[in-house]
């Protein structure tokens, strides 16, 4: 993964983000104050358009971008945690001019663990980070066999992990505050980091 393929990816996301805009934001309507699809979109198209006035040269710059303009673009919870992981991301790739298998498998364990860190969240507690730590582990499972095993077994636990957990109750962010009532819905942010996973995926497909 070069930087023009992050980048690729991420329009993708964008693209991906702003067909499935009103999903997401019906979904938050359910369970929290119905703005996530506003948002990401919002954030999503403001990070491309960075992309396209500079283009970084290396995939550590592009996730650095994403991340600053979630951060300053995107109010909500869903801005300071995607912007988290992808600054974290940025540090875990550091100035390499690619990212291998090992490469991208380390820079998504650091990401997991800044969404974890600033979310103050755990696995089971029903949000984006119970599919970024299902998609962490199961990249690390499949190392061996190369960048594209990864990225595919990244987007099928990811899709896993978004539909295993609509039965919970949420313990973190707007959906907790309904307690028993947030079983059975989906989890808003859960389901926009699983199409991430998956433009990943279809870049290597
Ligand atoms: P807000 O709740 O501020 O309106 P969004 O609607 O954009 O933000 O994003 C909501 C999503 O953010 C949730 O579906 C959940 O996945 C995620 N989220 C919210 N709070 C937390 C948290 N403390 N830890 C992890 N993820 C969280
Ligand atoms: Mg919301
Ligand atoms: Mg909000």
């Amino acid at each position: 993964l070069a930087a023009t393929d992050v980048t690729a990816v991420f329009r993708g996301f964008q693209q991906a983000v702003q067909r499935d805009r009103d999903l997401l934001t019906d979904l938050d309507t359910a369970v929290g104050d119905g703005d996530h699809g506003t948002n990401l979109d919002r954030g999503m198209r403001a990070a491309v358009e960075a992309l396209d006035a500079t283009p970084p040269d290396t995939p550590g710059a592009v996730f650095n971008l994403v991340g600053r303009r979630l951060v300053s673009t995107v109010g909500g919870a869903s801005g300071a945690l995607y912007g988290t992981a992808f600054l974290r991301a940025a540090k875990a790739a550091g100035a390499a001019p690619e990212l291998d298998a090992a490469g991208f498998a380390a820079v998504l364990r650091d990401a997991t663990t800044g969404i974890a860190e600033r979310g103050k969240c755990a696995a089971g507690d029903k949000t984006m980070y119970d599919v970024w730590t299902a998609a962490s582990a199961a990249a690390d499972a499949a190392l061996g066999d190369g960048l594209a095993a990864v990225l595919a077994a990244a987007s099928i636990a990811a899709d896993a992990a978004e539909q295993q957990l609509v039965p919970w109750q949420a313990r973190r962010g707007r959906a907790s505050y309904l307690g028993e009532r947030s079983e059975g819905h989906r989890d808003p942010g859960a389901v926009s980091s699983r199409l991430l996973f998956d433009c990943f995926a279809a870049w290597a497909a």
